[in-house]
């Protein structure tokens, strides 16, 4: 199949996007967070198209992305006053929310769960889109499974291009890892992945927000993941991974013992300086949000590269850098080193 290349900037492309998802089709669309892969959310035949091209497992349910608040309505079974709360605050955002479901979400968005999960993106041409369908739209990130999500429409291609019909291009994405994933379905709410809207602000805004185990830590075996995107190794580069946690100068002195062939570093913005491997910077030290927005470009930098192994200095996991902390360790199969002085 050949993959059409549209423009969030042309009008006539939008128009061309929304045709092709009224069809059943499949278009890649940028979003604030990463680029997602659409289909119409209502038609279990075009969603099932998703699975088949990410080589997603199909028990790990799918995000519907509305572009009005009204049809949310349709697609929950009921909306509780945290939800109005949240989306008073945080919508159009990077917040999705989940609730009970309606009859009207097919099996294959839920992946059979009695829940469904439901975003309102603000990224104007992901809402131009979902106009322009005259549908909610069912997205994952717009990545093969397992590989790290595209934050721009050439970064999907590597991934889509000529299993997609189409993919709008909008730039660069804002916000740069996933949206933040929030169940409203359990009392008291719970945390099932961290993104641009934080831990912190959450309960903030709601009082009491647990924080799903699965946010930190490996699922233990035969444990049910309450989110089941989380059971899978994710977001992974060909590299081999390895989080060093450790202050700065001990980190330097870990990667200079082990520099080699292949050798790798992923670091902030500056550390470079110090080291005597090959390095690619994910943002400044302090700076969560630069992380968020420049983790999995570095992540697919490194493959370019041609890295074998990537000792990466550990985040923060405080605000958006929970986040960032929550896809590396992913990406490292939770493999995590803690040195000294
Ligand atoms: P992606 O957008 O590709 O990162 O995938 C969507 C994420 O939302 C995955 O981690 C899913 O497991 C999660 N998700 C979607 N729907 C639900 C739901 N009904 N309950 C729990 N998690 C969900
Ligand atoms: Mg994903």
């Amino acid at each position: 199949m050949k993959t059409i290349k549209l423009q969030a900037e042309n009008p006539q492309d939008i128009a061309r996007a929304g045709e092709i998802l009224r069809k059943g089709g499949l278009v890649g669309i940028p979003t604030e967070t990463v680029y997602g892969l659409a289909a119409d959310a209502l038609n279990g035949e075009a969603v099932k198209k998703i699975f088949q091209a990410k080589g997603r497992p199909m028990d790990n349910p799918l995000i519907v992305h509305i572009s009005h608040i009204e049809q949310l309505q349709d697609l929950v079974a009921e909306i509780p006053e945290s939800a109005r709360e949240l989306a008073r605050r945080w919508w159009p955002g990077p917040l999705t929310m989940i609730f009970p479901k309606s009859a009207r979400i097919p099996d294959e968005v839920s992946a059979g769960l009695p829940t469904v999960a439901v975003r309102f993106p603000a990224h104007p041409a992901a809402r131009a889109v979902i106009d322009a369908a005259g549908t909610p739209l069912a997205a994952p990130s717009g990545n093969r499974s397992g590989r790290p999500s595209p934050t721009t429409a050439a970064h999907m291609l590597v991934d889509m291009d000529g299993r997609i019909d189409a993919i709008v291009d909008g730039g660069p994405c804002q916000v740069g890892v996933e949206s933040t994933v929030i169940t409203l379905a359990t009392d008291p709410p719970r945390l099932l992945r961290p993104g641009g809207i934080t831990l912190e602000q959450l309960r903030e805004a709601l009082g009491r927000v647990d924080m799903d185990e699965a946010v930190l830590n490996p699922l233990k075996e035969g444990e049910k993941a309450a989110s089941p995107g989380m059971k899978y190794k994710h977001y992974a580069p060909k590299a081999h991974v390895i989080i060093v946690d450790g202050p700065y100068e001990a980190y330097c002195r870990f990667v200079n013992r082990h520099k080699g062939p292949g050798v790798a570093a992923m670091c902030y913005n500056g550390d470079e300086k110090a080291l005597e491997v090959p390095a690619v910077c994910y943002g400044g030290r302090e700076d969560y949000a630069e992380q968020a927005r420049e983790l999995f470009d570095a992540l697919r930098e490194l493959d370019e590269m041609g890295a074998q192994t990537v000792f990466a200095r550990c985040p923060e996991p405080r605000g958006v850098g929970l986040a960032v902390y929550n896809r590396l360790i992913r990406a490292a199969g939770f493999e995590v080193l803690h040195i000294g002085e």
